[in-house]
């Protein structure tokens, strides 16, 4: 019997703020009514912002991420296009396997599970590719499976300085709201992200940014779509329809969760999961553990890998926190299963409950077997939150 309320570290679906799951709670509407389209303007118009976006559209479909991976390919690309893709975690290998079956060419670099985007690699392949074969660049900025975030910008310097024009699939379904992230300014062209990660809704919407340069290709790309035609959307969502019904109630949560983001402002939400995370890390290294992402220029402020030491089953602390605590951490995916456990510390997310996460950590793993000081994590990263809290106070004093 599990009292209490269940504590959702996982880096999605993450937790829903009260005042999104109340949004929701109104009676289903006519989604043609004349005055129905309106309010849905203002929800394009702050998705821009958030994607950082002038030119480009936000698109919302019924989906979740997986749905506007596919949406990017099949409106944008040809069969048997050539794209580059690298594979480092759960969620860079199924989009290459997606790309795959809907029929692309897929040059892959596998790399550890734990680096980043092989920038340099991409940029030598670009450089390569006199003849323009390659037709996009895929990367995923934020793997969720191994907690690694990406250099997009440094991915986009690459392409200008190999003059190469390739279109720029970024998947930002754990990063988008949550990191630093510039559609315009690193010249993303198909920006994917759903609706249960960063923006603190329940899944159900794949919400992608179009640039100008991917709504161009749509025009002559080949490959067989139907339900995500990109035009369909446009020409609907200019007076804030939708081709088809569009799922009612997640559009309100939408509206308020979208509403929380800028009350607390974009940017402060970007710095917040900067300052949680730092005090994840800090537990981690207190207890002598590593994060699966190779180096700290890689490190993701919204999900944190943890490899558990040998002879420790990472399924064993997963399992301990879920039955004795009410706890869910994110298990290791693929490769990983048995090897890592993750703390997701993003979207609706502050220090206790970070703290909660740690403290309940140390349980788990000692119960799976690992050699925890009890309390040597949750003090770390007390000593991470207290040194921010000390210096605001002190700005807020000058
Ligand atoms: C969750 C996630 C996805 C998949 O999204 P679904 O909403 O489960 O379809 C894709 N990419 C990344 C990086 C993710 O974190």
């Amino acid at each position: 019997m599990r009292t209490g309320i269940n504590h959702l570290f996982i880096p999605g679906p993450t937790n829903v703020p009260e005042r999104v799951r109340q949004s929701m709670n109104v009676p289903m509407q006519d989604h043609r009514a004349h005055d129905f389209g309106a309010p849905n303007m203002g929800i394009f118009r702050d998705l821009k912002t958030l994607f950082r976006t002038q030119d480009g559209h936000v698109l919302v479909f019924p989906a979740s991420g997986t749905g506007s991976w596919e949406a990017a390919i099949t409106n944008t690309l040809s069969p048997g296009d050539r794209v580059l893709m690298a594979r480092h975690g759960q969620f860079s290998v199924l989009w290459a396997q997606m790309a795959q079956r809907l029929g692309l060419e897929v040059e892959l670099i596998d790399l550890a599970w734990g680096a980043g985007a092989p920038i340099s690699e991409f940029a030598h392949r670009l450089g390569a590719d006199r003849k323009g074969e390659i037709k996009a660049v895929f990367v995923t900025h934020n793997e969720t499976a191994t907690g690694v975030t990406s250099d997009i910008a440094a991915l986009r310097r690459a392409m200008n300085e190999a003059a190469h024009d390739a279109l720029l699939f970024v998947d930002g379904v754990s990063s988008i709201g949550c990191l630093p992230f510039e559609m315009d300014a690193w010249g993303v062209d198909l920006a994917v992200t759903g609706s249960q990660k960063g923006l603190m809704m329940p899944p159900g919407l794949g919400i992608l940014g179009v640039s100008p340069k991917a709504m161009k290709a749509a025009e002559t790309a080949k490959m067989r779509r139907a339900y995500f035609e990109f035009s369909d959307q446009v020409k609907n969502n200019e007076t804030g329809y939708f081709p088809y019904t569009p799922p009612v109630q997640l559009l309100h949560g939408l509206r308020a969760a979208l509403d929380l983001m800028i009350e607390e402002g974009f940017d402060a939400v970007i710095t917040r999961h900067r300052r949680l995370a730092a005090g994840v890390r800090a537990a981690v290294q207190a207890w002598g553990l590593e994060v699966c992402a190779e180096s700290p220029s890689l490190y993701s402020d919204t999900v944190t890998a943890i490899r558990t030491p040998e002879g420790v089953d990472a399924r064993d602390v997963i399992k301990i926190a879920y039955d004795r605590y009410n706890a869910s951490l994110g298990s290791g995916l693929g490769p990983l299963a048995g090897k890592v456990f993750r703390i997701g510390h993003i979207g609706d997310c502050n220090e206790g409950m970070c703290l909660t996460a740690i403290a309940l950590a140390e349980l788990s793993l000692a119960a799976a077997g690992a050699t925890i000081t009890f309390g040597a994590g949750v003090a770390a990263a007390q000593a991470v939150y207290a040194q921010h809290t000390q210096a605001s106070i002190a700005m807020a004093a000058e």
